[in-house]
């Protein structure tokens, strides 16, 4: 194994070389880009991850036992090469269904498409729409992963929320605004497709945003319409099985990581119709305690848009833990939705006016919830750690 290391590091150095020298570059500039690419050939392979060593570290630590422990960098560095490949070859097959040929490059595949939208007369949304479902089609075919599933994955989820809020429900004081949170929570929500979305009419516009020009995010979305526009769904971006096939390429993770991705992913999304900026009044315990705890992790200012994304992590919490509590899914399973499906929360910090809290603070906040670790199996926190229940404070 050290062996394999040391000639792949050789040959990384020797090609590099051959590159720069061909660019041009000044030999003096040579040295300290060769040794920060042996240093990259060098890096230690990560620990191969198994479900309870990585319960036990989650318990103790979570977003060290996400984030360190799996090589997240690495990870995603070889993940979004392998995506623009997909990307390039999904592209390709959308030119030919148009009957255009035009020469793509990667990195600005929207712009491309919509020039052989144009090009060929269509619409653009109706680009979009071909675009979209020709990539799914693509990672479909190539997973074996069928909406079917994620359908069923959808329900199972959604039956677990409603029962979260129900039993949260039961102990709240104050019945009323907990009665709404759970009559919201049992109303379904469509769950769409990225070219489904489109084709109902929902715009482009949060498409790109969330899953990127060239839909390579690994990200979901709750999209609500305004007044006029009644449509109302969660969308799973194509980039989660974008990652999911990079991955498997990559032989680093099981063939279950769509499957776990999405599980995270949509117990995330399925809760924003409920989250803390939608029903402010039922949060009135929680709020003190995650403010409080977001407070402690940044200096940057506590917005309701962050205490909503902090309370549908909660609810994301909530979720996992019904399910084991109800026998749905073992730990282990849950082992690998926390470390697979929250892998992107890594390289996320929290930006000055950003909407989102610090990806590493989110891992610790959700690790904390005290149904999860109770349904895990995590010994009691120390005392003087905040921990956030939807309930409120434990302390
Ligand atoms: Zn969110």
């Amino acid at each position: 194994m050290k062996a394999d290391r040391f000639l792949l590091g050789v040959f990384v150095v020797v090609a590099a070389a051959a590159v720069y020298q061909g660019a041009g570059l000044p030999s003096s500039e040579w040295g300290p880009r060769l040794a920060s690419l042996t240093a990259l050939a060098s890096t230690p392979a990560p620990k191969p991850y198994e479900p309870q060593s990585f319960l036990e570290a989650f318990c103790e630590a979570p977003s060290a036992a996400v984030c360190d422990g799996l090589g997240a960098t690495g990870l995603e560095k070889a993940e979004s090469e392998l995506s623009e490949k997909l990307n390039e070859e999904a592209l390709a097959n959308v030119a030919r269904g148009l009957g255009v040929a035009v020469p793509f490059s990667s990195g600005k595949i929207y712009a491309d498409m919509a020039m052989v939208a144009h090009q060929a007369g269509i619409a653009p949304s109706e680009a979009d729409v071909l675009f979209t479902e020709e990539l799914e089609r693509l990672l479909t075919e190539r997973l074996g992963f069928s909406p079917s599933q994620e359908q069923a994955m959808v329900s199972t989820l959604r039956s677990a929320l409603t029962d979260a809020v129900n039993y949260q429900g039961d102990v709240q004081p104050d019945t009323t605004d907990w009665k709404a949170l759970a009559e919201r929570a049992s109303q379904p929500v469509a769950f769409l497709s990225a070219s489904e979305f489109l084709r109902k009419g929902g715009p482009v516009k949060p498409i790109k945003g969330f899953c990127g020009k060239s839909l390579e995010r690994y990200n979901a979305f709750f999209y609500q319409g305004k007044t006029g526009d009644r449509l109302e769904a969660v969308v799973l971006c194509p980039g989660v099985s974008l990652r999911a096939l990079a991955a498997r390429e990559q032989g680093r993770y099981t063939p279950d990581f769509a499957k776990q991705a999405t599980y995270s992913l949509l117990s995330h999304e399925l809760a924003h119709p409920i989250d803390a900026r939608k029903h402010p009044q039922a949060y009135n315990n929680w709020m003190g305690c995650a403010r409080q705890a977001a407070s402690e992790n940044s200096t940057l200012p506590v917005t309701p848009r962050k205490l909503s994304e902090l309370s549908a992590d909660q609810w994301s919490a909530e979720t996992l833990a019904m399910l084991v509590e109800q026998g749905k899914v073992s730990r282990e399973e849950v082992a690998g939705i926390l470390a697979f499906g929250s892998l992107n929360y890594c390289l996320m910090p929290e930006r000055k006016n950003g909407t989102h809290p610090d990806g590493r603070f989110r891992i610790d906040f959700k690790g904390r919830n005290p149904r999860l670790r109770q349904a895990l199996g995590c010994a009691p926190l120390p005392p003087t750690t905040l921990s956030c229940g939807v309930e409120g404070s434990t302390l």
